[in-house]
């Protein structure tokens, strides 16, 4: 007898896995789909081991198989193996990355009456609707009878009907969701000239097959069903009528759903490399031929906006392709990076696939089965298409990898996208390229140290577009010559010249999250908290001042700390605002704002960034969207409304994060004809962020910071974790932190672990949410996976290994 060891899709699992036995009708490998009886259910299942002897006894069998050929690769398995443990989240969530798209489906319950009789005059109010439901209807799906009865009375009147023999429940998986399509299509038995000869004599007496075999007769090949009635208003009866006759047959073919087909590609051709291009290709090109999976394959290519890195990704690509092989290319956000997806399609004409959340099911169930038969070059998408199940996966690219969209925030595995590349190309042998112009600290620090290979483009591939001018105005000045508006002159001059120009100009306005921080307008300062030196934020209904890392509270002051000025306030200005202000100050301005809000009320990123590329308007005034890889040739003015937003973030990455975005929006200016201009405003002018960003120095930036991280000993010098617990009542998450945080502290003082500490509990950044609190505890040590996946974490509790934000 054989056994497999099999990952259920049911959350009681956890991250272990099952053994049961294979009976001998069946042929079971490892990474393929299975039925399996889990307590009194029917769940999915995927075998992710084989073994002679089962690990738990007694076994039961598998029930049968999904699918016939394995779904998974063996290095799949081992990828979601690595996932699971290192993320701590369930196994079966970390499979279900690379499983087919509609593939989980959930296991439904119905309730049914047996055949005893009760005793109906004995039942209560509740068991009497129950009864009478069931009666009438038979099976009953467990959601109607809440919808009737309410969630936990139908839970108690279901289990006293079942304890009885009165009911019993059955368990199902619910439908299939999506499949492959499948089309009925018709075509000419005959020769064209027979068909037009024949639809001649039947003209007057039957003009519909007339119709139908002229159609098919002026053109080549099968027609579907749709395609016919379309054109020629034909029915089943027609159809049926030249069957009979013999003059047409018909068959049945798979239809693919295909995303790409809006999008007209022209063929283009590889570009002749300029000297700093080739000595970048050249290692990459090597590793691609050694195919070793070791850190010589790690690449981090760091080159200025517009340095040609695209142009490098293109040409690996087709090398891996020239060697047999294939890729996966991840960009942070799909729909701002459109142009991407086209330059790839250009290149490799029909062998590009596209996977994310966007396209319709059907879409993505063809595309992921495309990609599955080897037809496709490369997939781009975002982070998740690192699980696409590319075959000979030779080479992976990730497209500004300091992008946050990488870490997934939502659902178990919350993996980051690049520690889980680096994984899979260790285990697939595949090169890795990640491409920034402002590298994450985490990775150019590798870098440095050897772990990765370091690479660099320092200069724009076309020398007319230099790389613009950055003026950052210190709006303390400002307030001191009695400008009292949220723009400074510079600025507004600048506005007036692009209007008097007919040029455009990019408004920007770093919002996130809703945290407010208090800046004094005189120096300068902010309030920061003494423990972690990070900026305090403001609550409006307590009128108090919070540390979101470390619970530290206090009241706000009314003067200044540093210079003892009356002029503090707090910062937190949106969009809307600055709308308006524009506005009143260039009555005669087309403005055009592009934020969540914005893109939510009507438009999508495409009809907004469409407007603004048909000169629609003059002014676009936007949040972090507007700082993407844009290409707009009419904008010379880029202002940056207040840079101390994210400087200010209550996060020991906001240096980093502000560097990364000044970089960004500053890299949108001037990339057309005329020269470009930068205007930061800031009430921090000698802040190292705002200073290296406005020098396009990357390195000035680097140097000052990792020296902070190591000297507040924060990531990459340390590791992080996070524990949210979330509960919709205040004082018991704080009291569930409490427990959980001096279990913590318990476990590590039992197994002597010295470099492990604890931050919190405190309310999370993000405090309440959708009515429910969040209070989280900070974990910093070394190895942390392995060091809490001894810690239980009852229900309600959320980890995050290595967060990205705070
Ligand atoms: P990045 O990805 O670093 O922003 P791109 O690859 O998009 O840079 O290159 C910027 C521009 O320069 C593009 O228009 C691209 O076509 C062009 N380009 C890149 N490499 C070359 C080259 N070797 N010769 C000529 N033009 C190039
Ligand atoms: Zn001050
Ligand atoms: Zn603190």
């Amino acid at each position: 007898m054989k056994y497999a060891e099999v990952s259920v899709n049911a959350p009681a699992a956890q991250r272990q896995t099952f053994s049961y036995s294979i009976p001998s009708e069946l042929t079971v490998d490892v990474g393929q789909a299975v039925y399996v009886p889990f307590g009194q259910k029917t769940v999915q299942g995927i075998v992710v081991e084989l073994a002679d002897v089962p690990v738990f006894e007694p076994t039961r069998d598998i029930t049968g198989v999904i699918d016939s050929h394995p779904l998974l690769s063996a290095k799949q398995i081992l990828l979601a193996k690595w996932l699971g443990d290192y993320y701590l989240s369930p196994l079966f969530d970390a499979l279900a990355l690379m499983l087919p798209p509609g593939f989980e489906r959930r296991v439904l319950t119905t309730v049914s009456l047996t055949h005893c009789q009760p005793d109906t005059a004995a039942l209560t109010e509740n068991q009497q609707k129950l009864f009478e439901l069931l009666q009438r209807k038979g099976a009953v799906r467990l959601n109607e009878i809440e919808a009737l009865l309410g969630k936990r009375r139908s839970a108690t009147t279901i289990g006293q009907f079942v304890g009885r023999g009165l009911a019993e429940r059955q368990y199902q998986l619910e439908r299939i969701k999506v499949k492959t399509l499948f089309q009925q299509f018709i075509r000419l038995k005959v020769d064209a000239a027979v068909a037009a000869a024949a639809a001649e004599k039947s003209v007057k007496k039957a003009p519909g097959q007339a119709a139908l075999l002229k159609y098919l007769a002026a053109g080549t090949g099968a027609v579907s069903f749709a395609e016919a009635r379309l054109k020629t208003n034909c029915n089943k009866t027609t159809i049926d009528a030249l069957l009979r006759k013999e003059l047409i047959t018909t068959e049945t073919a798979e239809v693919r759903r295909e995303p790409l087909s809006h999008y007209q590609v022209q063929l283009s051709q590889p570009l002749n490399l300029t000297d700093a291009q080739e000595a970048a290709f050249k290692p990459i090109q090597l590793s691609l031929h050694n195919n070793e999976g070791t850190k010589a394959s790690l690449f981090l290519l760091h080159g200025v906006t517009a340095s040609g890195k695209t142009e490098i990704y293109l040409q690996a690509l087709a090398e891996a392709v020239k060697l047999g092989k294939k890729g996966i290319a991840l960009v942070p956000e799909i729909a701002l990076t459109p142009q991407t997806i086209e330059r790839f399609s250009a290149r490799f004409p029909g062998r590009v696939a596209v996977l994310h959340s966007e396209l319709k099911l059907g879409e993505r169930f063809d595309e992921w089965q495309r990609i599955k038969k080897g037809e496709v070059d490369v997939v781009v998408g975002p982070r998740s298409a690192l699980f696409a199940p590319q075959p000979d996966l030779g080479l992976i690219i990730i497209d500004e990898e300091h992008e946050w969209t990488y870490k997934q925030t939502e659902q178990p595995p919350l993996y980051h996208a690049r520690d889980a590349a680096v994984k899979l190309a260790e285990l697939t042998g595949a090169t890795l390229i990640m491409g920034s112009a402002t590298p994450s600290l985490e990775t150019y620090y590798h870098a440095t140290k050897g772990d990765y290979r370091l690479l660099a483009l320092p200069e724009r591939v076309t020398i007319n577009a230099p790389m613009p001018e950055v003026k950052v105005v210190d709006m303390r000045e400002e307030l001191k010559t009695g400008n009292r508006s949220v723009f400074s002159r510079k600025l507004i001059q600048g506005l007036e010249k692009v209007l008097a120009n007919k040029e455009q100009a990019i408004l920007f306005l770093n919002r996130r999250g809703s945290a407010t921080t208090i800046e004094c307008r005189n120096c300068g300062f902010v309030i920061k908290c003494k423990n972690c030196e990070i900026p305090m934020t403001y609550h409006l209904n307590s009128d108090s001042l919070l540390c979101h890392r470390c619970n530290n509270k206090m009241k706000p002051p009314q003067v200044c700390p540093n210079c003892l000025s009356r002029r503090i306030r707090y910062l937190g200005t949106g969009t809307e605002k600055i709308n308006e202000e524009v506005q009143a100050l260039f009555p005669q301005a087309r403005l055009l704002r592009w934020d969540s809000d914005a893109v939510r009320a009507d438009n999508s990123h495409h009809d907004i960034l469409n407007k603004f590329r048909n000169y629609e308007a003059d002014f676009l005034i936007g949040t972090q969207m507007v700082a993407k890889g844009l290409d707009l040739p009419l904008v010379t003015l880029v202002g940056v409304v207040l840079a101390d937003t994210s400087l200010n973030l209550p996060d020991f990455r906001a240096g980093e994060r502000t560097f990364q975005l000044l970089c960004q929006v500053a890299g949108r200016a001037g990339r057309g004809r005329s020269e470009g201009q930068v205007v930061i405003q800031t009430y921090n002018p000698d802040h190292y962020a705002v200073l290296a960003a406005a020098k396009h120095d990357y390195r000035a930036f680097y140097d000052k910071e990792i020296a902070f991280r190591r000297e507040l000993r924060e990531p990459p010098f340390t590791q992080l974790a996070t524990l949210t617990f979330v509960h919709a009542n205040d004082n018991r998450c704080r009291e569930e932190a409490e427990i959980i945080a001096k279990r913590i502290i318990e476990e590590r003082d039992a197994r002597g672990v010295p470099d492990l500490n604890l931050i919190g509990p405190a309310p999370a950044f993000v405090h309440r949410l959708r009515g429910r609190y969040h209070w989280q505890i900070i974990v910093r040590g070394s190895e942390l996976s392995s060091f809490l996946k001894n810690i239980p974490l009852p229900q309600g509790w959320m980890i995050d290994i290595d967060p990205v934000g705070l």
